[in-house]
């Protein structure tokens, strides 16, 4: 059965039939054989760096009612804040003085953050730290805002797709959202020229194997630049909040499988992984991921913006979280780079 990954590693796809093989195989050799040619895979395009980035979770505001996430509309238990342009300059200046190349502004999608004000932070950002790339993850918006925030010098997107398949996607999101419209918004980023990130939750409630399979080929064919992948957890004031997490093992082959369909992508070992598992994130960089982001959000703040239950590191300093992490990376085999950390294109391995 390694002769299924070492097509996957040579074709960079697989049939269906063996992409669920590999995903519920439980012969640990085959496993490990995935993750270890993973492993070399990204050594041989990035070598044993790790990209950070520093989260700004700049608004828990949104608009949105998004059934599994712990900040949607709906959810009236939480105490909502945000962020001024002060604050978040703040942070990036701390995170600048850690080490810290990248932002990425996250949030909710507030409407109070109009086109307008979103496109003085990031040029004010960009101003400020001209060395930094800039990275927005705050949801659907119109082309023209899309590239509102580009010409002010946004240079990265992630907006995770959460599945390709519709029937699943309608029975995560509310009804006027759609998964049309998702992917229209990828499309238009990768157009306007950020480099984009999509992605999804592993173990999201409803989901199956071939819907994983289909986010898998859907992953290859639209090459995102970045790609995030974490487990599901549920939010106690959710209507998911029975449902079972994702586990640390599909994760990790997850981000294995990615790895080979995609030499060249940066793969973040999320926040969630590590909240699942004390050691999840080592675990996802030994599985070919290649990206941390710690957060730099200011502590009072922290707890607040809880997607999930049990979030870990709410309660830490910019500055311990980063040297928490960079042990974890050591530990793992891997350095933290201080860089941009920008998308390498290879085009032949
Ligand atoms: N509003 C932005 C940012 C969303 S938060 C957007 O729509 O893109 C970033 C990601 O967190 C989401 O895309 C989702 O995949 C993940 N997330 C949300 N709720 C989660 C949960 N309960 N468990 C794990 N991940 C979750």
């Amino acid at each position: 059965m390694k002769k299924i990954v070492d097509k996957l590693e040579k074709d960079r796809i697989l049939s269906d039939e063996e992409f669920k093989t590999l995903l519920t195989t439980d012969d640990e050799e085959v496993i490990s054989y995935l993750q270890e040619r993973a492993r070399a895979v990204r050594e041989k395009v990035y070598g044993k760096d790790v990209f950070v980035r520093g989260l700004i979770e700049f608004t828990n505001y949104c608009k949105n009612g998004c059934l599994y996430c712990g900040i949607n509309c709906r959810n009236t238990k939480i105490e909502r804040y945000r962020l001024t342009k002060e604050q978040i300059v703040e942070c990036s200046d701390l995170g600048y003085s850690l080490g810290f190349r990248t932002f990425v502004l996250q949030g909710g999608e507030d409407p109070y953050y109009t086109d307008e004000i979103i496109v003085d932070i990031v040029k004010t950002l960009k101003s400020l730290h001209p060395d930094c790339a800039v990275t927005l993850s705050i949801g659907e918006k119109s082309r023209e805002s899309y590239e509102a925030y580009y010409n002010a010098g946004a240079d990265r997107y992630l907006l995770r797709h959460e599945t390709i398949t519709d029937e699943h996607y309608r029975k995560l999101h509310p009804s006027e959202m759609s998964l049309g419209n998702r992917v229209r918004c990828l499309n238009d980023l990768k157009d306007i020229g950020y480099q984009v990130g999509c992605g999804f939750m592993v173990g999201s409630p409803y989901q199956t194997l071939d819907n994983i399979v289909s986010d898998l080929k859907f992953i290859r064919e639209f090459e995102p630049d970045m790609c995030g992948i974490g487990p599901f957890i549920p939010h106690e004031d959710t209507v998911f909040k029975d449902e079972p997490s994702g586990t640390v093992d599909m994760t990790t082959r997850l981000l294995a499988i990615i790895r080979l369909l995609l030499p060249d992508v940066l793969l973040p070992s999320t926040t969630a992984l590590g909240t699942i598992d004390p050691l999840g994130r080592e675990k996802g960089l030994k599985a070919g991921a290649n990206v941390v982001m710690p957060n730099l959000s200011p502590t009072d703040v922290r707890d607040k913006y809880k997607l999930y239950d049990n979030k870990i590191c709410t309660g830490d300093e910019a500055a311990e979280c980063i040297k928490c992490l960079t042990g974890r990376v050591r530990r793992s085999g891997y350095e933290i780079a201080v860089s941009r950390g920008d998308h390498i294109k290879v085009n032949n391995l």
